[in-house]
């Protein structure tokens, strides 16, 4: 195994470097669609979607009265039996006034 040439040396270098492009992949795409947003004057928070979800509210704009405790178990049962008028209430979600969303901070003042 002396006999390793100068070609060989270049050929596993180059190998090296292919591999390591390919796990750079994902980060350098992902580093490119956040700049070609910008470039194409599209907001980096929303896309010009203008608008960002609720995080209490999950962007329906109502949430269910009795908080954590009573959430998903109840109404997941209440809903298979065909009973929606359940009695766990939905409220109106007093973050974002029941729209499910806010502006975006990003590109709303614009
Ligand atoms: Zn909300
Ligand atoms: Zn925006």
């Amino acid at each position: 195994m002396d006999n390793i040439t100068a070609s060989e040396i270049a050929g596993l270098a180059v190998g090296v470097l292919l591999l390591s492009a390919t796990i750079a992949a994902p980060k350098i795409d992902t580093f490119f669609s956040s700049s070609q947003r910008s470039s194409l004057g599209l907001c980096k928070r929303c896309g010009n979607v203008r608008r960002t979800a609720c995080a209490k509210c999950k962007g329906t704009g109502t949430i269910k009265e009795g908080g954590l405790l009573s959430f998903n178990l109840v109404d997941d049962l209440y809903e298979t039996i065909g009973n929606r008028e359940s009695q766990v209430k939905k409220i109106a979600c007093d973050k974002c006034q029941a729209k499910g969303y806010f502006p975006c901070p990003e590109c709303s003042k614009l």
